[in-house]
């Protein structure tokens, strides 16, 4: 028998809510560009899909206390171009623009790539790098939650089927800091990524006094590379620290095989990219944003 989805383009928060809990295999949608195919595929069935695309609510990008905050419905493409963005959470605007095509980074939402929960996903390992949380809303109340913290495995959340991600709250980057974000992908932007680290260090005189790494694809959730992190925290960095900070970081993951590649490519590729991210970082000397924006 045809299973038939019915279709609701919520308008405000309410609507939203209101259209999710009277449902029980209801499920949110903002782009697409994943729930669409896994239907598709038959990996989800739900019997309601309600858009939350276009809710205002969830639309703006803005400089609240410290922190940029973006919608959860922002177009990962106004997310990559946004000047608040750009000025505020470099990393974030750098990972969003290495994201699909740009049909996909149109459609495709911020908060869609975050509720799709892939360990790939770009714009997370971005977000966890900078200390990023999340702002969900239910009929039941609001919370915020750290980013990193939101993951339990491939496709799965701590969100209940009725939370919706509102909005990303993104420290505002110090001056201090220098960030990078690197992916390797078989398709550059069009494919998902077969590794992708972001790195976030705050440097004074020289000595890393913070440091996050995190790492996307090598586990069955975005990771933080904390081992590689304590290697480099407190150190004054050098050739032989970023190699050895490199190296940690390789080991402390757990990649698997699948078709996009190897348990020890991807474990070799970390070891690759963190030293680039980390060199760049280390060594740069003009401005803060690194990476291979398109
Ligand atoms: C050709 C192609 C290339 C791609 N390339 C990349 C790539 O390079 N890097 C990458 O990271 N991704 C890539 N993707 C995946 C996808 O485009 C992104 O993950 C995108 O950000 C998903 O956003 P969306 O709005 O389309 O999510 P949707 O498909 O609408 O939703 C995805 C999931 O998130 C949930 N969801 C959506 N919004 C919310 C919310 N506000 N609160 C709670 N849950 C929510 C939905 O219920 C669903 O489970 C690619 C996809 C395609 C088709």
């Amino acid at each position: 028998m045809l299973l038939k989805t019915e279709f609701v383009k919520a308008r405000s928060l309410e609507e939203a809510f209101c259209a999710i809990s009277d449902r029980a295999d209801a499920s949110f949608v903002a782009g697409g560009t994943d729930l669409f195919v896994q239907i598709k595929e038959g990996k989800r069935k739900p019997s309601r899909l309600v858009s939350v695309r276009e809710v205002p609510e969830l639309l703006g990008i803005d400089l609240q206390r410290g922190s940029v905050v973006i919608g959860s419905a922002v177009p990962l493409s106004d997310v990559a171009s946004s000047a608040v963005v750009a000025g505020h959470a470099p990393l974030v605007a750098d990972a969003c623009l290495q994201i699909g095509s740009p049909q996909v980074r149109n459609r495709g939402t911020i908060g869609g790539n975050i509720g799709n929960a892939s360990p790939a996903g770009d714009s997370i390992t971005a977000l966890i790098a900078s200390g990023a949380r999340i702002r969900v809303k239910s009929l039941a109340g609001e919370r915020e939650i750290l980013l990193e913290a939101s993951f339990l495995g491939p496709g799965k959340t701590v969100l209940s089927p009725d939370e919706l991600i509102t909005a990303v709250v993104v420290p505002v980057i110090q001056d201090h800091t220098r960030v990078a974000f690197e992916k390797y992908a078989l398709r550059g932007g069009m494919d998902i990524a077969i590794v992708n680290v972001a790195i976030s260090l705050d440097m004074v005189d020289g000595l890393v006094t913070d440091a996050r790494i995190a790492l996307g694809a090598v586990a069955p959730t975005p990771i933080r590379a904390v081992e590689a992190e304590r290697t480099i925290r407190g150190n004054r960095p050098s050739s032989s620290l970023i190699e050895e900070a490199a190296r940690v970081a390789a080991r402390e993951c757990c990649p698997i095989d699948d078709v996009r590649g190897t348990a020890s490519y991807r474990r070799h590729l970390v070891y690759v990219l963190t030293k680039r991210a980390l060199a760049k970082v280390c060594q740069g000397n003009v401005g803060r944003v690194w990476g291979c924006a398109r």
